[in-house]
Order: C-alpha cells, then structure tokens, then sequence
C-alpha cells in the first residue's frame, strides 16, 4: 500500500522517498515507491510527468493492491530517491478539474442536470450531462455562476468520513462505496467525493470559460476551459478574430456581419459564374460543330477533337455533353492543366466509351471510366496526354 502524498497536499511538488523495485518492461521501467506525490491517471485527470532523480517519469498508473506504478525512460536504484513533478502540467490539471467541480454544481444548482462524466484532454475539457437539452442561455448562467464562485475566493477543503456521514451532510453525487470516502468541500457551495488534487481557494482557477456545447448520444457534451488555458484560448480567439478582421479591412464587432455579406457575394458569384460557363461552353460547342467536326472513316460520323489546355474537368464534360446532344456525333477533348481526358457519344451509336478509356488508360497508369455514351479520367502525367488522345483518334 503506498502513502498517496497528493491526498493532504496536492501543491507537495517535490518529495523524497525509497524505490521499493524498479523493473524493465518494455523498453521502460516500472519503479515501485513507498510514498509519492505522483498522481497517476484516474477519475478523469491524466497523470503527473516529472522525475525520479534523473530519470524522466513518462506514465503514472494505478496498480494492483492499492500500489502505484511510475514508468520511466531510464532505471531509478533501489533506494532513497527525490522526486519532482512537473508543476506547470499538474497545476493545469488542478485548475481544470476543481473548474469541473464547480461547473458540474452549478448545472445542478441551476437546472439540476447531473454530470454523468468527465474528461481532462490535452487542450479542452468536457463534461457530459445528462440533460434533456442545454440551450446557450442555460450554458452561460452556468458560466456566470462558477465565475461567481471563483471571484468569491471560496476555500476547499479536504474531509474524511463514511458514505453515512458524508449523506447526512448532503453530498452531490452518491456513493456505495464501504470505508473512509475522500470529499472535496467548496466552502458553502458544493460537496463531492473525489481522489483527484484540487486547487486549494476557487480564486486559484482565474475564470472558467464555456466553449461548445453539443448532443452526444443522450447527453450533452459541454467544452470548457479554466485558468491559463481560458487565457490561451481568449488569447487565440483574439489572434483570429483580429487577423480575419485585418484581412477584411474591418473592426471585429463588424466581423459577423461582413462575412454573413461575403458569403451571400460568393454566392451569387458563383451562380453567375455557372451560368456564363454554361453559355461558353454552348457557344464553344456550336463553334467546334461547324467548324472542327471532322467525318469517320466510314463517313457516317462526325468527330470532334479538342484539347482547350486550361479547362477544368467539369468544363470538359459539360462542352462534351452539348456536343454530343448532336446526333451521330463522337468526341475527345483533354485538358493539359486538369490532365483529364472526357470521350462522349451520341446516344444510339455503337461502341462503348467507358470500356474504351478504361483500355486507353491501364497501360499509362491512369485512372478513369464511364457509361457507353460518357467517360471521363486523368492521367498522372501531362506528357501521357497526347498519346492517349491520339490512340482514343485511332479507335474512333
Ligand atoms: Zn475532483
């Protein structure tokens, strides 16, 4: 049984103690202390990193028979060692988790939606609750409310006690559990049993910042951020919204509106620019039609070779479409910059155009296929181009 030094005092950030084993596994080391101020991954909260003497601590875990295994990069001796925390990493967590506290009571508090998990990542936090639904109004009062409680520099305390003890004084979340129960005690705000390192005042935790909240499953999914992260992610939300109102030539409270109007633009430029394409490629088919179309050897078709070397691979299908709504009629176009080649028939016609480009194309190495009347593929070398275009001339 090993003496868990982050129970009385999650701020112990150094400690000595004595390596009980320290054994290889897997290109690490298990080492086994007496005591440790070492929080390994549980309830939520990830792990402390740090050091055991020299050697890196990378993964803490909880192990059998109430022991904590420390993996490190190099072996610690048997012995008397010093051990060091990674007080940056550990403080987050803290700020994080004693955030989740105060934000899961304040849900109840308000709206009695009970906190059904939570979890600690790398850069945000969530908490899923077990709500009919969230709407942003109810997220924010939340918001409000454990801000109040951290500007209130509220102490939180440590208590011991059995689950009938801990039930007469009103705790938030029940528990069956048999023996001595760990409860974290924000002073008149909430009660919550918990093995995690909390921060000892709520001022500790800076302020508390709400971020997406989503369905997920039959929860929701509430994102939020405390402490340094609220600073890093209000820091970040500014760098963007500043540089997106540089770009736009704006003040950022005008930034919604304009881009809601650059959308609307970028629309309606869109639709324009589909409609002169379509009109393009009309007037360029009626053009190749009378002037281009060249007759098979048999002379009962027309054939139409056409290579427009900066047209896109839809721009292709759609001239190849209007000309080929022209009875009798066969065509090849390709396009140096999209490296694609489109064959279209007439419908009626003999022969198989996706069969054809698909033949056309495995020795080279390209990609494509199609109907009898329509096929369409890209070569992966532009130099590849004119030679599937003249074979596909051979077979027409
Ligand atoms: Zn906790």
């Amino acid at each position: 049984m090993i003496e868990r030094l982050y129970y009385d005092d999650s701020f112990l950030h150094e400690f000595d103690a004595q390596v009980l084993a320290c054994e290889p596994e897997a290109a690490r080391w298990r080492v086994r202390l007496d005591r440790t101020a070492f929080y390994p991954t549980s309830g939520g909260q990830p792990f402390d990193t740090g050091h055991l003497g020299a050697a890196a601590v990378v993964e803490v875990v909880d192990g059998e028979h109430d022991e904590i295994i420390h993996f490190t990069e190099q072996p610690v001796p048997v012995g008397a060692v010093h051990g060091a925390i990674d007080w940056q990493r550990r403080f987050d967590h803290m700020q994080q988790h004693t955030a989740q506290h105060m934000l899961s009571a304040a849900f109840i508090e308000l709206f009695k939606f009970q906190t059904a998990s939570f979890h600690l990542g790398r850069e945000i936090s969530t908490i899923d609750l077990a709500a009919p639904s969230v709407a942003p109004r109810q997220l924010e009062e939340a918001e409000r409310r454990v801000n109040e409680i951290i500007f209130d520099d509220r102490p939180i305390a440590v208590r011991y006690g059995s689950a009938e003890d801990l039930a007469a004084q009103g705790i938030r979340k029940k528990v069956d559990r048999e023996g001595t129960l760990r409860v974290i005690d924000i002073d008149g705000f909430d009660r919550q049993p918990c093995g995690g390192t909390h921060l000892a005042r709520t001022g500790q935790a800076g302020i508390l910042l709400t971020r997406k909240c989503e369905r997920q499953k039959q929860n929701w999914r509430v994102e939020f951020v405390a402490g340094w992260r609220a600073l890093a992610a209000a820091r970040g939300d500014f760098a963007a919204l500043r540089q997106a109102a540089e770009y736009l030539g704006c003040g950022m409270p005008e930034l919604p509106e304009n881009v809601r109007k650059i959308q609307d633009e970028r629309r309606a430029t869109q639709r324009d620019a589909k409609k002169l394409t379509e009109r393009l490629a009309e007037l360029e088919a009626a053009n190749l039609l009378a002037r281009h179309a060249e007759t098979s050897q048999d002379g009962k078709r027309g054939i139409i070779v056409f290579i427009p070397d900066d047209a896109s691979s839809s721009y292709l299908a759609m001239l190849a479409a209007k000309i080929v709504a022209t009875p009798n009629m066969r065509v090849i176009l390709a396009s140096r910059a999209a490296q694609a080649i489109v064959l279209a028939q007439s419908t009626g016609l003999d022969g198989d155009m996706g069969a054809l480009l698909r033949e056309l194309l495995a020795p080279v190495g390209g990609k494509g296929g199609g109907s009898k009347v329509f096929a369409q593929g890209t070569v992966t070398e532009i130099s590849m181009l004119d030679g599937v275009v003249q074979a596909a001339r051979a077979r027409l």
